[in-house]
């Protein structure tokens, strides 16, 4: 496996470090290719990314992503947008999940679910007319693009629980209509256990019972939302993966930013890089070295290894050396 390495700005390049020496220490045959992009290349080149860059993310099976600062630059385009399109991943996977002797500001420690988010369309489809008075910006919901996360959330789901539900607006938004139907094809041909719920109510029901979830699949904007309210579940930003994931290529990174206000300081909580690494591990099969990841993760947490975003005392290295050693 070819893995590229962005570490990017700020924090990504201390928590990915840590994240990569995790990875090191399990001994698998994958082969890193550094890649430099971000608002640091900039300052030197006046390019974030280059099309050299693209090229290189696409020859490789997949990518660690650290996060970069967004230039202050007015025609500026977003990195994360670029690579997203350029490799066409669509679906945007948050596993919501307890950490070992951490409770997140909902007080619940009773959840394990997956948020499916499409990743192309919707009302982040670009496609926007703006005028003085009015502006338009189209919501497209195409039944390919349906399908095809659909039909992701179904696979995952027959891995978990066998349990989808599909959070949609169709009440009011006819363009939802297609979207549930054809989520609802697909879990049926696909033998999966379903229900549709509506979205300001799953806001409600994902905070109140979270335990009811298993897979929760939906269109891009009521993903994003969903997916970062669910971080209250958690207990601090440096403690959620993520992934995007293509036909042909994955993306995996931490669910933060590069957090200028602590860089530096050696004290970021390298834990949603590494549990990146969990789920790179998990996309390309090596089952087995995915769960030794999470199970240090937790172990290491439970001992009181934490960083001060968790109230502890530890730096950024000290608690990725501690999941290593627990390896
Ligand atoms: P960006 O513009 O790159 O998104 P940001 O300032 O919005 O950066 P985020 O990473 O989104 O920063 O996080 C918001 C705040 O949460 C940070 O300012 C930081 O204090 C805290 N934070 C984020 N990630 C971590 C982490 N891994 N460890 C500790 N604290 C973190
Ligand atoms: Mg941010």
């Amino acid at each position: 496996m070819k893995l590229a390495v962005v570490e990017g700005d700020g924090i990504g390049k201390e928590v990915i470090p840590e994240a990569v020496k995790v990875l090191d220490a399990l001994s698998l045959p994958i082969e890193k290719v550094p890649v430099e992009i971000g608002y640091g290349k900039w300052k030197k080149t006046g390019y974030a990314i280059t099309d050299e860059d693209i090229e290189t993310l696409k020859n490789c099976d997949c990518i660690l992503f650290g996060a970069v600062t967004t230039p202050p630059d007015p025609e500026y385009k977003s990195v994360l947008l670029t690579i997203r399109k350029e490799l066409d991943m669509y679906a945007n996977i948050r596993p919501v999940k307890p950490l070992a002797g951490i409770t997140g500001v909902t007080g619940k420690s009773d959840f394990n679910y997956v948020i499916v988010r499409e990743n192309t369309e919707g009302l982040y489809s670009g496609i926007e007319e703006i005028h003085d008075d009015v502006a338009y910006t189209t919501r497209v919901v195409s039944r390919k693009g349906s399908k095809r996360i659909a039909e992701y959330a179904c696979k995952l789901a027959k891995m978990r629980n066998n349990n989808v539900t599909i959070v949609h607006k169709s009440n009011v938004m006819k363009s939802d209509k297609l979207f549930l139907d054809v989520c609802q094809q697909t879990a049926e041909s696909g033998d999966v256990n379903y229900s549709d719920t509506l979205v300001d109510a799953m806001a409600y029901y994902l905070i109140t019972y979270p335990e009811k979830y298993d897979v929760v699949v939906t269109t891009n904007l009521f993903g994003d939302i969903l997916s970062d309210m669910s971080a209250a579940h958690i207990g601090s930003m440096g403690l959620m993966p993520s992934a995007n994931i293509g036909e042909e290529h994955a993306f995996f990174e931490p669910v933060h930013g590069s957090a200028p206000d602590i860089a530096g300081e050696k004290i970021a909580n390298p834990v949603a890089a590494i549990l990146s690494i969990k789920m790179l591990l998990q996309w390309y099969g090596y089952n087995n070295e995915a769960s030794l990841v999470e199970r240090s993760v937790n172990y290491t947490l439970n001992k009181g290894i934490k960083t001060p975003d968790l109230g502890g005392e530890y730096t950024t290295e000290e608690l990725g050396q501690a999941v290593i050693d627990s390896i």
